[in-house]
């Protein structure tokens, strides 16, 4: 997007004379730690909002649409592709200061400003004995509205779905500054179009969300977690089909391929079983009633016994976290096998897990680089870690080519090349992989009739965007798991 100098400085003083200088910074360490997002890749920009009301919002986006000022709209900054970093400067704003949430116990419902951090809603939501399911796992620092930006997932999307399914209404503001509201707190609407429901998933390019009103369910009475190890990859995947297939539904069902468990076992020291070591594992939790749980028990004990090669159960809630380690403890050991991590978050169905698993071995073979891969089994949500190290061109050019295969590879399985990050900057040169260009054109379409000149969140999703060049700085972020490694 090309956007006029002088325009935007005007439009920048404009600003700052509106909103003053505790809400608009145009230098110093905040402004940078905003040129930025969980990609690290860092862009230039005039000045960062930091919002504190509706008000603010709106101001900012009047102003932007006069001056034709692009607006890169910022949560928590954990996006990691790139969704949340200004590529194309202009303005950031960051709606993370606005984190009021109200829990509507008698309508089993939340009502969430954009900055209220997902951790936090969750806790809230527990205290009235009710539960928000979606559960990625950077939720100690995620924001409402990130994540339904993003359409987060995580790992209890085997049972209860995706950000998308809690989200009941949402309210906002057009790029023009004109306030909107999609939905109320009701559970019903066939009032036109369901303009909601593109929102959500768009990355902060159609509208910004300032309140979202969410869907709660009952907290389930009890949880179960158990580990399986398996004789082989192709055995743990055709275990999870045969679990599915009974009609056992698991809140969560997670695999760790044998790289993944590598990392885990013998980089970071946690052992799930003694005796058996690296065989790729599956989590395993189920939640319910205690009438449920026992239930599901007696079927599970039964599949491990048909499945396994080893099986553990935790009999309480502090075993239950230990089993947990491996799970969380791979990912930062992965850094052990590469400076740099590309984690690809694909999506294959079912019945195509099987045939991801060689392609898998397939591209380790060619592209001779380590892709400890582990997901969401249930929903064939896995993510791909190629390791490499980024200073090095040679594997640079391999992982940019191991990329390329991935996005391939899995359109021929029948998937898709995001089931949670999204596109943003990082997928934006594999979105012709995925959609066909009537189903692209169909999506700008929406974006120029909502988005006229152009100026929320522009050079995203659809614009081939060549990360590969692009330096990533070195700044610790708080998620960044390398210091945990180096301590253990
Ligand atoms: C360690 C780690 C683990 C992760 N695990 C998961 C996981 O398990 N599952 C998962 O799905 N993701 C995961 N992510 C990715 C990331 O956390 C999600 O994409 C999350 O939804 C981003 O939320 P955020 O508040 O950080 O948004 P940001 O990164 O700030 O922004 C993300 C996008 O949302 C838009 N946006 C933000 N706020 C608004 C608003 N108010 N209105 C409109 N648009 C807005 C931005 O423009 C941008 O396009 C992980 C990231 C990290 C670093």
């Amino acid at each position: 997007m090309k956007t006029n100098p002088n325009r935007r400085k005007k439009g920048t003083s404009e600003l700052l004379k509106s909103l003053g200088p505790r809400k608009v910074f145009r230098e110093g360490a905040r402004k940078f730690m905003a040129s930025f997002d969980g990609s690290k890749l860092s862009f230039e920009y005039d000045a960062l909002i930091r919002a504190r009301s509706e008000k603010d919002v709106q101001t900012t986006l009047r102003l932007a649409n006069r001056y034709r000022i692009p607006v890169t709209t910022r949560g928590a900054g954990t996006s990691l592709t790139g969704s949340a970093s200004p590529v194309n400067g202009g303005w950031v704003l960051d709606t993370s200061r606005m984190k009021r949430i109200l829990i509507r116990k008698e309508k089993s419902m939340a009502i969430a400003q954009p900055g209220a951090v997902i951790g936090v809603l969750q806790k809230k939501a527990e205290e009235e004995g009710l539960f928000y399911p979606p559960d990625p796992s950077s939720l100690k620092y995620c924001t409402v509205g990130g994540n339904i930006a993003c359409n987060a997932g995580g790992m209890r999307c085997a049972k209860y779905g995706v950000t998308r399914d809690f989200v009941v209404a949402l309210e906002g503001f057009l790029p023009n500054g004109e306030k909107v509201t999609w939905g109320g707190e009701y559970k019903k609407f066939a009032t036109g179009y369901n303009v909601r429901d593109l929102w959500i998933g768009s990355e902060g390019t159609l509208g910004v969300i300032t309140n979202a009103v969410l869907k709660l369910l009952p907290k389930p009475e009890l949880t179960w977690t158990s580990v399986a190890a398996f004789s082989s990859e192709k055995r743990a995947l055709r275990a999870v089909r045969s679990m599915l297939k009974s009609g056992l539904t698991p809140s969560i069902l997670e695999y760790l391929d044998q790289e993944s468990v590598y990392c885990a076992e013998e980089i970071a020291g946690i052992r799930p079983f003694k005796k058996v070591g690296g065989k790729p594992l599956l989590l395993i939790e189920f939640d319910g009633s205690a009438s449920e749980l026992r239930r599901a028990k007696w079927s599970v004990k039964k599949w491990a016994d048909d499945w396994a090669l080893a099986f553990k159960a935790a009999r309480d809630e502090n075993e239950a976290d230990n089993l947990w380690e491996v799970r969380r403890k791979c990912s930062g050991a992965m850094f052990a096998l590469g400076e740099d991590k590309l984690n690809e978050d694909i999506v294959v169905p079912l019945e195509s897990q099987l045939k991801l698993s060689d392609e898998i071995k397939r591209l380790r073979n060619i592209w001779k680089l380590p892709m400890p891969t582990f997901g969401h089994a249930a929903d064939g949500n896995f993510h791909v870690n190629i390791m490499f190290d980024r200073a090095d061109s040679g594997e640079s050019s391999r992982a940019e080519g191991a990329v390329n295969d991935l996005m391939r590879t899995v359109v021929r399985l029948g998937g898709t090349i995001s089931g949670e990050h999204g596109i943003g900057l990082a997928k934006s040169p594999f979105l012709r992989i995925a959609r066909s260009e009537a189903e692209i054109a169909a999506m700008l379409a929406i974006k120029n009739a909502l988005d006229p000149q152009g100026i929320l969140n522009p050079g995203k999703v659809f614009y081939p965007y060549e990360v590969w060049d692009e330096t990533p700085i070195s700044v610790p972020l708080p998620w960044d798991k390398k210091p945990i490694l180096k301590e253990s």
